[in-house]
């Protein structure tokens, strides 16, 4: 998809206005003699920027405007090194709301909702997110943030919440608590509103079975404003982004080439309007496409496809280049298999060959067996890989508090 008019201008707008700066990003423009950008051509010279420089910027350093215009940060934790601290604007903030009222629009939400709230507040984008956008529908928040299951389920009682915002875990535990406890009754829930990390069908479907809601899928991060610069709609065919404050392109992200739109690669967004900090071009190294044509919901916004996977996740095998989440999607359609898997790839010398090998868990009341005979069928004819499959019984897979690593590579 390429830049429309006003995208460029802004985009124009935006380096004209950093180069004046004293900022990380200012700086990196004039030491490479970029001073405006009056095409497609102009823009794909725009180096990429990425996490690492976000940190190396640490604190403010990618600040692009005067202090007292500065009214409030976040920062993203990042699971190694430095923190990253992204400065907002009146208006940065203002934007975010905007964006996030529309993403409750999508999804049927009006201000006659009580929004349950239990995503995080402080540093972390989340929960302020889901608020700002709440107040600005005219719904009623319930700010609850994360933790303490009873209070939750006494306030989603007694408050009549209608919609709950969660990340997908937290969403899966409350729905797991709801029905044991038997309260489905006694709760109003109708749609549940669930941040970005990646979910597997398998647990889509178990929050659905235990408290019949309508599931949203809401995208965005914290760099770029935090969630809600997308959302899925009824269709369940994508995300809607909103291209008026962002642009987003597909790479290749081995070589950072476009990739057509349709095909898949690493999703790279530009910021058209934020003002605290701009980022341009910004590697998120999330894998999806953009899905073209229009969408039978009858919103205009274009669409990107659910995510797949990160791109630091995706490994080479036999030629083809595979994510573990593969491996994810195929286990939710095979009966008895949990969602837990490990995937470790080693190199035969004496066949001088790659082979990959997948441990899985089953349920007690399934044949093993079975479960690897489909799975490596499934795993020849989807995917074009045949692997040497383990079924282990349930439960035996560590479990991991933080993101679990799938992943072993033993390949020299
Ligand atoms: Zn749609």
């Amino acid at each position: 998809m390429k830049l429309n008019e006003t995208q460029l201008k802004q985009v124009d707008a935006q380096v004209k206005r950093l180069v004046q700066t004293d900022s990380y990003y200012g700086n990196l423009y004039k030491e490479h003699g970029i001073t405006e950008i009056k095409d497609e051509n102009d823009f794909k010279k725009l180096p990429f920027s990425s996490k690492a420089d976000l940190r190396n910027a640490y604190p403010l350093g990618i600040q692009a405007v005067p202090d007292e215009e500065v009214v409030r940060i976040h920062s993203s934790s990042g699971t190694t090194g430095k923190p990253v601290i992204i400065p907002y604007t009146k208006k940065d903030v203002e934007d975010w709301a905007v964006m996030f009222k529309r993403c409750y629009e999508v999804a049927g939400i009006t201000n006659k909702d009580r929004i349950h709230i239990t995503p995080g507040y402080g540093l972390w984008t989340a929960g302020i997110g889901f608020q700002a956008g709440c107040e600005l529908l005219g719904a009623m928040a319930v700010p609850m943030g994360p933790g303490n299951t009873d209070k939750q389920l006494q306030m989603m009682i007694d408050l009549k919440s209608t919609v709950l915002t969660a990340t997908s875990s937290y969403a899966l535990l409350l729905s797991e608590e709801i029905n044991k406890r038997g309260l489905r009754n006694q709760i109003s829930l109708k749609k549940g509103v669930i941040g970005s990390e990646r979910w597997s069908d398998k647990m889509r479907n178990t929050i659905r079975e235990n408290i019949g809601i309508e599931l949203y899928d809401i995208y965005g991060l914290t760099e770029i404003y935090g969630p809600g610069i997308g959302i899925s709609c009824s269709e369940e065919n994508g995300i809607h982004y909103w291209d008026d404050y962002v642009y987003i392109e597909i790479i290749n992200p081995v070589t950072g080439e476009n990739v057509p739109d349709g095909e898949e690669g690493e999703i790279v967004i530009t910021t058209l309007v934020k003002e605290g900090a701009p980022l341009l071009r910004f590697r998120t190294h999330d894998i999806s496409r953009i899905i073209p044509g229009e969408c039978p919901c009858g919103c205009k916004a274009p669409r990107l496809d659910i995510i797949k996977g990160r791109s630091d996740d995706m490994f080479k095998i036999h030629g083809v280049n595979m994510f573990p989440s593969q491996v994810e999607e195929l286990l939710s359609h095979i009966d008895g298999a949990t969602s837990e898997y490990r995937i470790t790839l080693a190199h035969e010398d004496d066949k001088n060959r790659d082979v990959i090998l997948v441990t899985v868990e089953a349920e007690g009341r399934v044949h093993f067996e079975e479960v690897a005979k489909k799975l490596t069928t499934m795993m020849k004819s989807r995917i074009g890989v045949t692997p040497r499959v383990t079924v282990v019984p349930e439960g035996t897979l560590p479990r991991s508090e933080k993101k679990t690593k799938r992943v072993i590579d033993y390949r020299a």
